[in-house]
């Protein structure tokens, strides 16, 4: 049997990248999910035909985070979807996932307070609001898995910006933990190290190269190395793991 049979998803920002690896790998467990994005209508819908075509079941909701009115906008959609398919509005398995990062080679130095709110906007404050609007909706027994990265853990002042955002959104984890454990909802963060995301960087033999030194296991993790970590915790299996730091960076933070 399908481990999560007759259970909802959102995965916000899954067009592409990791995202799209965790909706595709909750649709093959037998989850409804629906497909996060911001922009990329075409990467979102292709993630659905890509469901679908496994035999699983998905759809895409758009809604841009980090502007006013964005987690209303994205509920709208989700609720609107999920009623029409299931005849209701609940919500199991919550992936905050979307996120942006620091412009590669910036240095402390240059990061302006306009960069600071953005990064904070996209993630931090979107996906806390969205774990609070999702409170209504999410069913006892629910899952939250909140995407950091090991960043958290390893100095890198390039990214210190985007790092702070996401020592953040493992906060919302912890407290989170807490204060829904009574509803046996389970609320853990998965970090990633560098992941193949499908963008340009990793098409470069010479860069992918150097960034899988970094790894414990000298290759870059793929999408669905982060994505079946991610798989786990949404089961039941996972049920007595609340409030945790995942390490998902093959061993990147062992140094
Ligand atoms: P990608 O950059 O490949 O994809 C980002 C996704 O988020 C897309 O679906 C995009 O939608 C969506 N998104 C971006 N900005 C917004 C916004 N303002 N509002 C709504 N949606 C938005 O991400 P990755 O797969 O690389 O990363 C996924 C997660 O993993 C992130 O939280 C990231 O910080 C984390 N991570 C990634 C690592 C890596 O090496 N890849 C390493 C460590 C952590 P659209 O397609 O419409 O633009």
């Amino acid at each position: 049997m399908e481990r999560l049979e007759k259970k909802t998803a959102l995965v916000t920002g899954s067009s592409r990248g990791i995202g799209r690896a965790v909706a595709r790998g909750l649709a093959e467990e037998g989850a409804l999910v629906a497909v996060h994005y911001a922009a990329q209508r075409d990467a979102a819908e292709e993630t659905v035909r890509l469901i679908e075509g496994d035999g699983g079941r998905a759809f895409a909701v758009q809604a841009e985070l980090g502007v006013p009115g964005d987690v209303h906008e994205l509920f709208l959609g989700l609720e609107h979807e999920l009623k029409a398919r299931t005849g209701e509005t609940v919500l199991d398995i919550l992936v905050n996932n979307a996120a942006i990062t620091t412009p590669a080679g910036q240095s402390p130095e240059e990061v302006t307070p306009e960069d600071l709110d953005r990064l904070y906007a996209v993630n931090v404050k979107a996906p806390f609001f969205i774990v609070q609007r999702a409170l209504a909706l999410l069913s006892d027994g629910g899952r939250i898995i909140n995407v950091s990265s090991g960043l958290t853990r390893l100095a890198n002042p390039e990214q210190v910006a985007y790092s702070m955002t996401k020592g953040a959104i493992e906060q919302i984890t912890l407290h989170f933990a807490r204060h829904l454990a009574p509803r046996g909802i389970t609320v853990n963060t998965v970090a990633p190290g560098i992941t193949n995301n499908g963008s340009a960087i990793f098409d470069v033999p010479e860069a992918v190269q150097q960034m899988a030194q970094l790894s414990a296991f000298k290759r870059v993790g793929e999408a669905e190395d982060v994505a079946d970590v991610i798989r786990f915790l949404a089961t039941d299996e996972a049920r007595w793991i609340t409030g945790s730091f995942v390490d998902a960076s093959g061993g990147t933070l062992l140094g």
